[in-house]
């Protein structure tokens, strides 16, 4: 079926969701396609989760200007928006003369960017602060202002805001073409049909360089570049690093480091190796070994044994060697929010208020009288005082039902978050809004159970339930795929 759109966004992860949600604000009809079954499946889902300070990338670059003004945006949004935030900090640190040198070098351009409260320790502040890192550790550079967060929640926090908003998210949408007439756009051709706009938001993450060629803009291309992690379980060492340690960094990468999460565990790495696959994200022993090695200099004692998981995200490095922001020189209604490769996550909410900024004075949209901030609550058993939890429980008895032990996750935390707007399809979308799954068992006891729920409150058979991406269906039911003549 076709439909009309004045503004189609290309891309559901981080930057495709809060330019969505940014452009939700005015009146102005905006879809946004996405691939998979779900947002937040591509890089957004795998990366290190660190809201940097901003003291990374040269002065002057789109990436220095929209980490430093996102840093600050998610300051203001964390209550709004209900982000699941902590700003624990972040030590960037040296080990030799030749890595102190390399830290008063971050500190001059962090100031120059405009990063606040910087400062350069010493290895006894060091160690105050982070007792189990290396004692080879002799000064490093503190910046408070830098946070961790949960990557994908935030993705989903402004996809429902945007959809309250009344912007429309289109699932299992993948592009496939873009047309344009004397040079201008005026459709974009997918596998639900051709949507007629005027302007296209391109947020493809690694394949941005497609999406525009497709339109005819081929200034840039994306070069993937993948990092491999291993994440711990919470209960194996505690407090192991309160915050964001990283080595000082190379010229490719911010280097492996160690980090907290915000739900108490620490996960190691990523790595740096260019491929040529853009869906390679296998994990592989050489990675681990290296991501180990480089952790260890950090902090002495990694607890393998401790290994939940591993997993890899895969950067969007830009031929420009910064992000592709703005309107394309090539094609009129072509507007890019390309190659955002780190710090993407952080600068995200920027990212979102300038291209949206742009599209304003375009369209001379206006701003829409019934905005609404904010996005409905979702109630959490595990957060609430007993007697929170015991009215929670008598309002509906779906609260008391415990289905993710590792996380003390409900029945009805995994109802709403399928119901909610642009809610949960798959096991995987339940994890990323619920955490159910995501503890020690990695879902091994209550994925069946969580199955069940997404067949019983979606209404289609256990055998159409995914994991994650568009095949990845898990049951094969003999009666069911047979209409009961097995
Ligand atoms: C190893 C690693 C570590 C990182 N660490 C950090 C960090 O600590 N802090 C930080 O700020 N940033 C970090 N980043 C960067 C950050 O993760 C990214 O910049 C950000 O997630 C990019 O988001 P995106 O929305 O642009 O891309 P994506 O999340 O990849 O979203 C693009 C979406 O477009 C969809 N899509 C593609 N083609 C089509 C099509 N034809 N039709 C429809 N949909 C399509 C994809 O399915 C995907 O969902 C890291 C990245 C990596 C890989």
């Amino acid at each position: 079926m076709d439909r009309e759109a004045d503004v189609v966004v290309i891309g559901g992860g981080i930057t495709g969701t809060a330019i969505l949600a940014e452009l939700a604000r005015y009146d102005l009809h905006c879809v946004l396609v996405e691939k998979e079954p779900d947002i937040a499946a591509g890089t957004t889902k795998a990366n290190s989760a660190v809201l940097h300070a901003g003291f990374d990338a040269p002065q002057g670059s789109m990436k220095a200007r929209m980490n430093v003004a996102g840093n600050r945006l998610y300051h203001e949004l964390q209550e709004q928006l209900d982000l699941d935030i902590q700003w624990t900090g972040s030590l960037v640190v040296a080990t030799d003369a030749a890595e102190e040198a390399v830290l008063h070098e971050l500190l001059a351009r962090g100031q120059a960017n405009g990063v606040p409260d910087l400062a350069i320790w010493d290895g006894k502040k060091v160690h105050e602060q982070e007792p189990n890192l290396s004692l080879q550790i002799r000064a490093a550079l503190w910046a408070p202002t830098a946070g961790i967060c949960w990557p994908f929640g935030l993705a989903i926090a402004f996809a429902e805001n945007a959809v309250q908003n009344g912007a429309e998210i289109l699932r299992e949408c993948e592009v496939t073409g873009i047309r344009t007439e004397a040079g201008k756009i005026t459709a974009v051709e997918t596998t639900a049909g051709l949507i007629r706009t005027r302007w296209v938001v391109n947020a493809g993450g690694v394949e941005a360089d497609r999406v525009s060629q497709w339109a005819g803009d081929v200034s840039f291309s994306i070069q993937p570049r993948k990092g491999e992690y291993v994440l711990f379980d919470k209960t194996a060492q505690p407090d192991l690093v309160k915050g964001v340690i990283f080595p000082t960094p190379s010229r490719t990468s911010k280097g492996i480091l160690v980090c907290a999460t915000t739900h108490g565990n620490v996960f190691v790495g990523p790595n740096a190796q260019n491929i040529e696959d853009r869906e390679d994200t296998a994990v592989t022993a050489a990675g681990m070994a290296e991501i180990l090695s480089g952790a260890r200099k950090l902090v002495p004692k990694i607890p393998m044994g401790a290994a939940i998981t591993e997993f890899a995200g895969i950067r969007a490095v830009s031929s420009t060697g910064d992000f592709v922001l703005g309107f394309s020189k090539n094609v009129d209604g072509l507007v890019q929010a390309a190659g955002i490769q780190s710090p993407g996550l952080t600068s995200a909410p920027a990212i979102a208020r300038y291209i949206a900024g742009l599209l304003v004075k375009a369209s001379k949209a206006a701003l829409r009288a019934d905005y609404q901030a904010g996005r409905p609550a979702h109630p959490t058993l595990r957060t609430l005082t007993p007697d929170g939890q015991e009215k929670l429980i008598a309002g509906d008895s779906r609260y008391g039902r415990v289905i993710c032990r590792c996380e003390t996750i409900t029945e009805g935390e995994i109802v709403d978050a399928i119901h909610r707007p642009c809610g949960a399809r798959t096991v995987d979308g339940v994890k990323r809004r619920t955490r159910a799954g995501m503890g020690r068992c990695q879902g091994g006891f209550c994925g069946p159970r969580i199955v069940q729920i997404l067949a019983r409150e979606l209404k289609i058979p256990v055998s159409s339930v995914r994991k994650e991406t568009r095949a990845s269906y898990m049951y094969y039911d003999k009666d069911e795929m047979s209409g009961g003549n097995a």
